[in-house]
């Protein structure tokens, strides 16, 4: 993979560019793929913006996210697209697997496959071209570095600067994380001058449930929850009726996995979802303990370090007990909690 400091040289010539970013995206995948959509739509480039499957309500608000095109749904659409582009950014993950059926097509496109993503442990022998730090707060934040390296930064408006701080505020738990480096303010900042009004957008992701989602929540809280003081560990274990009974759809699990990291104490958060054809699972830890290897480990997954996710296509009672299992083995790093 060389730096994709060598493909400014290009920026300027039109050509046909898709962006692509992983499956069930959230608010930095879509942020940061409609903020670079933007800025290549201004040198007069044919760029297309796919996602790998369908995503939550809540994104619809996002300046030209009614252009985005959903892989499972417009399959025969998107291949077309994704055989004529000579560019495919990738954004927002680093190994071909996270786009789910999109995978298999994304390894044989003739055009350049462009990496951009803070995820660890990238597959870097598919990419042409990237930039990979996995200290960087979010993808849009890097789509940012990405504008200001090519030497445009004069092309950000408020639509691409509403994209990004979309991006960058949900990464960064609203500014919370280590990750919320300086120059993460200087960038807000600079995204203020340039037109960004950022109360909506919070609005927009924050203040947007349906009373069905919130009465999940409590559901869950109040019974889907056990927590385990001795292993500083809480675990939310979804079961399909629920998700039905409350008629959850994409995207309204986001973010329950944090609850119970309020509960003082609590180092590592799980939940596991079924979601009927795989159950899906989510981590959080606070600190030291590094939950990127945790769900590489058991769950076939990755991440980041203090957030990551997995799946297994066992039975979710199966998939609780191999938790369990899973933390008790790591019982020396879970019970030495430091504030
Ligand atoms: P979430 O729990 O919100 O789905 O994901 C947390 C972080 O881990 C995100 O940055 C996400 O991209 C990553 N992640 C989630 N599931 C997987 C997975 O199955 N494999 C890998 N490699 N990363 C994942
Ligand atoms: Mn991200």
């Amino acid at each position: 993979m060389q730096s994709i400091d060598n493909i400014y040289s290009q920026l300027t010539s039109p050509k046909k560019i898709v962006i692509t970013m992983h499956q069930k995206p959230d608010a930095d995948a879509m942020g940061s793929t409609l903020g670079l959509y933007h800025f290549l739509t201004q040198f007069g480039h044919e760029t297309s913006v796919i996602s790998p499957t369908n995503w939550a309500a809540f994104l619809s608000w996002m300046p030209g996210c009614k252009t985005v095109l959903d892989y499972e749904r417009d399959t025969e659409k998107a291949n077309a697209i994704l055989e004529e582009a000579a560019w495919i950014f990738c954004l927002d993950f680093n190994v071909l697997g996270r786009t789910k059926r999109m995978a298999d097509k994304l390894l044989t496109v003739k055009g350049d496959r462009i990496l951009i993503d803070h995820h660890q442990e990238p597959q870097t022998e598919v990419f042409a071209y990237g930039m990979s730090d996995t200290a960087k707060s979010s993808t849009a934040e890097m789509v940012f570095d990405f504008i200001v390296g090519s030497g445009h930064v004069d092309k950000i408006n408020s639509d691409i600067a509403q994209c990004i701080y979309a991006g960058v505020m949900t990464d960064t738990g609203s500014f919370r994380f280590p990750s919320t480096s300086a120059s993460v303010h200087r960038m807000v900042a600079e995204l203020k001058e340039r037109g960004l009004d950022h109360s909506p957008v919070h609005e927009a992701l924050y203040d947007n449930f349906s009373e069905n989602r919130f009465r999940f929540i409590g559901n869950v809280l109040m019974n889907r929850m056990e927590v385990f003081y001795e292993y500083n560990t809480a675990l939310i274990a979804v079961p399909a009726q629920d998700l039905v009974k409350y008629d959850i759809k994409t995207g309204d699990t986001e973010g329950l996995v944090n609850y119970p990291l309020s509960i003082e104490g609590i180092k590592l958060a799980a939940i596991i979802i079924d979601r009927g054809e795989e159950r899906k699972c989510s981590f959080r830890s606070k600190g030291d303990f590094d939950v990127n290897s945790f769900a590489r480990k058991y769950f076939g997954g990755g991440g980041h370090f203090n957030a990551a996710g997995g799946q297994s296509k066992e039975p979710l009672e199966t998939v609780v007990e191999d938790f369990k299992k899973a933390m008790k083995e790591n019982r020396d790093q879970l019970s030495n909690y430091k504030f």
